[in-house]
């Protein structure tokens, strides 16, 4: 989705999508149901239905080492058909959350080194061609992709 303005060679490099500590869990999209039920077998996730997408916990031991999303194969990238794949993750780095009135609004991942500060007249031209009524009308059927403000993030 922000393909045209992402570059590939820096994500090859970076490789930290996926990837969750522990304290980033949060930031692990919900699923649809045939992706949760790809977890049938495998009882270390803990998937919970809620509002019709299913969360799943990863699982983190006394290690605390972080958890790939189940979905991740380490060389062959995200195995989830185009069908089956959150929203949430052809957004990112963009995520919505509320602003101090509530009102949710994209906000940008600052962590994300294939999106530097350079790049964000083509990241704003990108939600004003269509791109964050796109966003809000998932939203509306999918009130999970709204997260909690977090301080990594910065509203663009
Ligand atoms: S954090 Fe950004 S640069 Fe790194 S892999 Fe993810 S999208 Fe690519
Ligand atoms: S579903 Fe795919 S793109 Fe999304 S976090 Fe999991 S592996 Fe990554």
């Amino acid at each position: 989705m922000l393909s045209s303005i992402f570059t590939g060679a820096v994500c090859a490099q970076c490789r930290n999508c996926c990837i969750f500590e522990e304290q980033s869990a949060w930031e692990l999209p919900t699923f649809c149901k045939a992706a949760a039920e790809r977890l049938r077998d495998l009882p270390q996730y803990r998937v919970q239905e809620e509002n019709g997408r299913y969360r799943i916990t990863l699982p983190y031991d006394e290690s605390h080492a972080a958890q790939r999303c189940p979905f991740l194969d380490p060389s062959a990238g995200c195995t989830l058909p185009a069908d089956e794949k959150p929203f949430a993750c052809s957004l990112w780095p963009v995520r919505l959350m509320p602003d101090a009135d509530g009102k949710p609004v994209p906000a940008l991942y600052q962590g994300c080194p294939a999106m530097p500060e350079e790049k964000l007249p083509a990241l704003r031209a990108l939600l004003d061609g269509g791109l964050r009524d796109r966003i809000y009308a998932e939203a509306a059927c999918d009130p999970s992709i709204i997260l909690p403000y977090h301080p990594n993030y910065r509203y663009i």
